[in-house]
């Protein structure tokens, strides 16, 4: 699998430090507000590269952090009278709701910045016994990035223009620092503020020192891959780049992943614009299995445009990939069987290896299948094939979505009620586990379950109008689908007899 990495602008044979194992670290939202479709991208694009990791047998250690503590954060607590961490935490607990109804699974280890103050004390003091860092005299403590020689190599900046830039700025005296691109690692206390004792003054760390101290901790070795939103490459990846490396002297991350912008109508996002969108806005609207169809279908280093129009066009889709699937389910039942669910993640193939031994016993059991079902079955292979190659392609998810279509167009075409039982399940195995790795999920089993209780509750009635025909007849249909009835003194209870 190839990836391209910020840091070489290349795109580079993805080969971790340790054979079968992946460390991974994104920077997590800070958290003030609820979270906008910006924030959203690249928690679905990098949960989806995760997922499919997992998918190739790697085991993923996930780490993403919540930034609980900044100006932003700070403002809120005194604008609406109260304090940070009721800030943060409120809108934790609500970034986790988005995240769950965007199918995110949950990181292996989910910091906050507060939690870990003591270690990046620690951190910054070593910078200062290094000679990284310097106090001025108002106590604020600054990385000194004329001390790092290739300071600027993910960004690949000009450190001369940003200097030229500090002279003009220098000439207003409203600057402490030595150099333009020196940073703040901790910041002295402002009246209200909440603040911590360390040995420079009382106050709080810098947004860039956090991840340096979190990302070892949490993944418990050097990184493979660091990922976030292209905002974050200068200069939030940059300095901490800087941090790490004058500390710890090795590479912080082998792999730097970066998602592109997301645009409203071809227009930036901003507030001022009135055209800005939380999470919640577009999930109040659409499921969230269709956001992740919609994010997912433009490749990630491309900027993405987001409309109204585009996310309805985006249903569409997934509704018919969805009317497929169903279509199948019930030509299965049709034929007396059921099929499980794939809605929950442990109902996928466990891995690639497992996937493709099930495609290729499928077609070595040829006495169940005639010749156009084996001759459709090697073309839908064909399809599965470009999939996973697309997505060892730096991550196309966009081209690995067409396969999707690709393969649904063909099934539409050509399933219906002489299919084979192996066939049918066949195509639905193949379309479930394709979104699946993507982490969009189709759901059967509400379908019936609504569909069961439906029947049940026109069977109460009939008995309590003595229609005891009508009761026994909903009786056998339910039997003939495979669920037996029990008259309760709680009520009727249901159950799957095969
Ligand atoms: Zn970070």
């Amino acid at each position: 699998m190839k990836i391209y990495n910020t840091l070489t602008n290349k795109k580079e044979e993805f080969v971790p430090h340790k054979k079968n194992l992946v460390r991974m670290y994104v920077c997590g939202p800070t958290v003030y507000d609820l979270i906008h479709i910006g924030n959203a991208r690249p928690m679905i694009v990098f949960d989806s590269f995760r997922r499919y990791l997992e998918f190739l047998g790697y085991e993923v250690i996930y780490v993403s952090n919540f930034t609980d503590i900044d100006d932003k954060i700070i403002k809120k607590a005194i604008d609406t009278n109260s304090t940070q961490k009721e800030v943060s935490n409120k809108y934790i607990e609500e970034c986790k709701m988005d995240m769950k109804n965007m199918n995110i699974k949950e990181a292996t280890f989910t910091p906050y910045a507060t939690d870990e103050i003591k270690d990046m004390i620690l951190f910054i003091s070593e910078l200062i016994d290094l000679g990284f860092a310097y106090k001025v005299s108002d106590g604020t403590v600054y990385f000194d990035t004329s001390k790092v020689s290739d300071y600027g190599k993910l960004s690949k900046k000009n450190i001369d223009d940003l200097k030229s830039g500090f002279r003009e700025i220098t000439v207003t005296g409203s600057l402490s620092k030595k150099n333009y691109t020196d940073f703040v690692l901790w910041k002295p206390k402002k009246e209200n503020e909440p603040y911590y004792d360390s040995p420079f003054c009382e106050g709080r760390p810098g947004w860039h020192t956090e991840c340096c101290v979190m990302a070892p901790k949490y993944c418990g070795g050097a990184l493979d891959i660091h990922a976030g939103g292209e905002d974050l490459i200068f200069p939030h990846h940059e300095n901490e780049i800087a941090q790490f490396e004058a500390v710890f002297k090795e590479p912080f991350s082998k792999y730097w992943m970066h998602n592109a912008f997301l645009n409203i109508n071809n227009e930036k996002m901003s507030k001022s614009l009135g055209n800005f969108f939380t999470v919640r806005d577009i999930l109040n609207k659409f499921d969230g299995n269709i956001f992740r169809l919609f994010m997912l279908s433009t490749h990630y280093r491309v900027m993405l445009n987001f409309s109204f129009d585009l996310m309805e066009s985006a249903k569409k889709s997934f509704e018919r990939i969805e009317n497929c699937i169903l279509n199948i389910e019930f030509l299965i039942k049709k034929l007396g069987n059921r099929v499980e669910n794939f809605y929950n993640d442990d109902e996928l193939f466990e891995n690639k290896l497992e996937f493709y031994e099930y495609i290729n016993d499928v077609l070595s059991a040829n006495s169940d299948l005639n010749s156009d079902e084996i001759d459709i079955i090697n073309k839908i292979k064909n399809y599965v094939d470009i999939y996973f190659d697309k997505l060892d392609d730096d991550f196309n998810t966009a081209d690995a979505i067409t396969q999707i279509y690709e393969i649904v167009k063909i099934v539409n075409q050509t399933a219906n009620e002489k299919s084979n039982l192996l066939f049918l399940l066949f195509c639905f195995e193949v379309i479930g586990t394709l979104l699946g790795i993507l982490g969009i999920k189709i759901s059967i089993k509400n379908n019936i379950d609504v569909e069961i209780e439906s029947l049940i509750e026109e069977r109460n009635i009939a008995r309590k109008n003595k229609d005891f025909k009508r009761a026994d007849e909903i009786r056998n249909l339910l039997i003939e689908q495979g669920i037996e009835l029990e008259d309760t003194r709680q009520g009727v209870k249901w159950k799957r007899i095969k």
